[in-house]
């Protein structure tokens, strides 16, 4: 391969990239961290440094607040800190009833893939939208 191809591949790779990880409009923190967690995993504080990069610079403090929530990295973002209110989610209409929701354990699957389209909130929040709650500290 030529180096302008080479070089043009990586442009498109790094142009996909983005796309794949943009924050949807009035998308939530956790809800976007859970979509990214179904798409790529846990890689540490990633994606919710992405989220405050793009919509939120001004929140420096989100790491740390996440950490005494419980979450010390994306995936105990939707696991420890904050749980899908399953309660609401039962009572959306028809068309968000893609629960799996393993009632065995009732545990909030990992990056379950059964959470409904972000509610939203507004722009530059941190706060997640009315799907979580937050967790109980045990
Ligand atoms: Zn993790
Ligand atoms: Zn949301």
């Amino acid at each position: 391969m030529s180096q302008e191809i080479v070089f043009e591949l990586e442009r498109e790779l790094t142009r996909s990239a983005e796309r794949l990880t943009k924050v949807r409009p009035y998308e939530c923190l956790v809800c976007y961290v859970n979509r990214m967690l179904e798409e790529f995993g846990c890689t540490g504080s990633r994606w919710m440094l992405r989220y405050r990069d793009l919509t939120a610079p001004r929140a420096t403090a989100l790491e740390e607040r996440m950490r005494k929530m419980g979450a010390g990295c994306d995936c105990e973002v939707c696991l420890s800190a904050f749980e899908p209110d399953w309660h609401l989610i039962a009572s959306l209409p028809r068309q968000f009833d893609r629960l799996r929701w393993n009632a065995d354990t009732s545990a909030v699957e990992k990056a379950s893939p059964a959470i409904p389209h972000c509610m939203g909130v507004r722009r530059g929040s941190t706060q997640p939208c009315l799907l979580w709650k937050r967790r109980p500290r045990r």
